[in-house]
């Protein structure tokens, strides 16, 4: 994505960035709307997060060994999630990879059930596409992957009820978990409809299975408590496993998974279910992610929250206004804009992966570079959610707004077929 193959083009190299802004390596100034692809909810280069990391990197950077602000910031986690113990990693990769691994060590089984469209980083048996038939084993998504690590996993489509009660119906006493984005965020953000996670919840702890609920881009950002603040919390369920990273991380590479503790204490050393790494929760990422959460307020879920509304708006009059059809989808205070016909959907929302596909992505490759151009940098796949800060203003969204009647002219030129 960032190499700007999904939308053609240079990929800018920056320097810096502060607050909603990013300079690149020529010296030309963006409001950000990648915000690094989701963590940085306090905007570039936050005062108070600088100021507690330079004094982390002061006391040392790594000691592979317990530090406070790796226990403060589990705290953080287990006060605003249903997970009873967390565990740290580096990168969202590895807290899924580590849940899979976990949930298959709990279970004793090996079968693992995810959604088509759904990312949980670069884990092998995860970067897998659906087989032949539905509650079919998959095929490796990517050269690289041997067809042995992906003939345990099965892909179905996301919003599926009737294809997920018939794998677990099939294979049920072999799934040893079921895992999906709380709220689908890397095909586009896709709404969860009401009850779909309970209903996996559901499933799972029928068949004996775990539900891994992926909220590594959900989690501290679609709100305050994450995705499952806006189902689980109201409805009254848990999943067994939460992975987390991004926000978490304030900008800093610390991700973690957690949840039931009797699940947890099959992990080693407690538990036979080996798990480790060399710079697990040192003190100066878990430092960033500690302070990030503090300052990660009410009122800056609701500052983002309006900032995103006031964008969302904006983009869907400027695309009406120049006859793009297209619709919002959003979770929370993430969304995305899909460039298609609603009237071509079956509920007029975007509920899977073959939905999002027919997004117009030459269109929205238009509506990018020229909101680059005007100094906005989304982000360059049509694919990807669109993140406000803390820091977005009136100004920075007053310059994202400006700048989408142009951008969405541009896009309706290649929407009705004109040259890319
Ligand atoms: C970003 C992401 C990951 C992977 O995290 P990395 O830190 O990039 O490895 C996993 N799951 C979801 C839902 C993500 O959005």
């Amino acid at each position: 994505m960032r190499a700007f193959n999904a939308v053609g083009g240079t990929p800018r190299f920056f320097r810096s960035g502060a607050g909603a802004w990013l300079t690149d390596a020529d010296g030309n100034e963006y409001v950000d709307l990648v915000l690094s692809w989701g963590p940085l909810l306090l905007g570039h280069a936050h005062p108070e997060v600088q100021a507690a990391v330079q004094a982390a990197v002061a006391r040392g950077t790594s000691f592979g060994a317990p530090t406070e602000p790796e226990v403060e910031l589990a705290e953080e986690i287990t006060a605003r999630t249903p997970v009873e113990r967390v565990r740290f990693v580096s990168s969202g990769t590895e807290a899924t990879m580590s849940a899979i691994r976990l949930a298959r060590g709990f279970t004793g089984r090996d079968v693992v059930v995810k959604f088509a469209g759904c990312y949980h980083g670069h884990v092998d048996a995860l970067l897998a596409s659906a087989g032949s038939g539905l509650a079919t084993f998959a095929v490796p998504g990517t050269p690289g992957v041997p067809a042995s690590s992906t003939e345990l996993t099965i892909v179905l489509p996301y919003h599926d009820r009737a294809a997920v009660t018939a794998a677990f119906a099939e294979h049920g006493d072999r799934i040893a978990c079921l895992v999906t984005e709380a709220a689908p965020g890397n095909m586009g953000v896709i709404e969860p409809e009401p009850g779909f996670n309970r209903f996996l919840a559901e499933t799972c702890a029928a068949h004996g299975a775990l539900f891994v609920s992926d909220e590594v881009m959900t989690g501290f950002r679609a709100a305050r408590q994450g995705q499952w603040g806006r189902d689980g919390a109201l409805e009254g369920w848990a999943p067994d496993l939460m992975t987390f990273g991004k926000v978490m991380g304030g900008g800093f590479p610390a991700a973690a998974f957690g949840g039931r503790a009797d699940v947890m204490a099959l992990l080693a050393p407690e538990g036979p279910v080996y798990q480790a790494g060399t710079l697990s929760g040192n003190p100066v990422a878990t430092t960033a992610g500690l302070t990030t959460l503090r300052l990660a307020t009410d009122e800056v879920y609701e500052h983002v929250g309006a900032a995103a509304q006031t964008v969302k708006d904006a983009a869907s009059q400027a695309l009406d206004a120049a006859g793009v059809p297209h619709v919002v989808s959003s979770a929370g205070t993430m969304f995305s804009i899909f460039l298609l016909d609603p009237a071509e959907l079956a509920t007029g929302a975007v509920r899977d992966f073959a939905d999002a596909s027919r997004t117009d992505a030459r269109a929205y490759a238009a509506l990018f570079h020229s909101m680059l151009d005007q100094g906005v940098y989304l982000p360059p796949s049509a694919y990807e959610a669109w993140f406000l800060s803390a820091a977005h203003d009136d100004r920075a969204v007053q310059a994202v707004v400006d700048a989408l009647p142009a951008a969405a002219r541009a896009a309706a030129r290649v929407h009705e077929g004109g040259a890319a």
